[in-house]
């Protein structure tokens, strides 16, 4: 709800009415409202097979066989659980992918340095350990400078400890860029601790769309983590 946010100056990257998809006879997503704000972290936690990664998609524009409407204002970029590099180019190659030429290489080098890996940009996908793969996936997204970060399980293969780093990337990279995040996950602690809105998919809809209000990383000096990073 609009209200709930604080300071928030503006308004929808994504206003979605009405979304239905339909695979078959089987009605994944029948009748979904959804509105992400600039700026905001919203989770979208369900049950596996709920329809999650199919209205990621949808939003994305991944998926065009739905019925309804969604506007998007702004630009998108996408991270899966799998970060899906192409193994015979280079990691700056990867992140750079798609971009034209020019700059790319210089911000492809920027973007790795932001998630930590300016160490690893001419080391093959094969060689980076899975938390560095996702990181540059996360760069792949960031040198897209998106308004909108929509991301799908991201840390669902990641152990514990890496995990806790990648949140805390996740929420420095949203501090400095402000996009707006849409978070799927199937882990609701995770979605209380990093999102401003947690929305639930149930049943083709979206069920509870419940603000947190209990203290979240993003609202201290750093996340709480910090003693545990050190381990890692
Ligand atoms: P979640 O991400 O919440 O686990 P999905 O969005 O992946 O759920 O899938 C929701 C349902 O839609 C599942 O029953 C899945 O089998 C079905 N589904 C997803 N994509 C397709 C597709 N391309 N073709 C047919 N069925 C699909
Ligand atoms: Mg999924």
């Amino acid at each position: 709800m609009a209200q709930d946010v604080p300071g928030r100056v503006s308004d929808a990257v994504v206003a979605a009415r009405g979304v239905r998809r339909v695979f078959g006879s089987d009605v994944v997503l029948d009748g979904i409202d959804l509105t992400l704000h600039s700026g905001e972290i919203v989770a979208l936690v369900g049950r596996s097979g709920s329809g999650k990664s199919t209205l990621l998609r949808t939003v994305a524009g991944l998926d065009r066989g739905h019925e309804g409407r969604i506007d998007v204002d702004g630009s998108v970029a996408v991270a899966f659980q799998e970060p899906r590099l192409l193994p015979w180019k280079r990691v700056h190659r990867n992140v750079s992918l798609g971009l034209p030429d020019g700059d790319g290489k210089r911000r492809a080098i920027e973007a790795l340095g932001e998630v930590n890996l300016g160490h690893r940009v001419d080391a093959w996908p094969l060689t980076l350990s899975g938390g560095e793969a996702q990181r540059v996936s996360l760069a792949r997204a960031l040198v897209r400078e998106p308004d909108l970060l929509l991301l799908d399980e991201p840390f669902g293969a990641l152990d514990a400890l890496t995990r806790i780093t990648a949140y805390e990337l996740l929420i420095r990279l949203w501090r400095r860029h402000g996009f707006a995040v849409l978070l799927v996950t199937h882990d609701v602690e995770e979605a209380v601790l990093l999102a401003d809105r947690v929305l639930v998919l149930d049943d083709g809809r979206i069920a509870h769309d419940v603000a947190v209000t209990a203290p979240r990383p993003r609202q201290r000096a750093d996340p709480g983590v910090v003693a545990l990073r050190t381990q890692v």
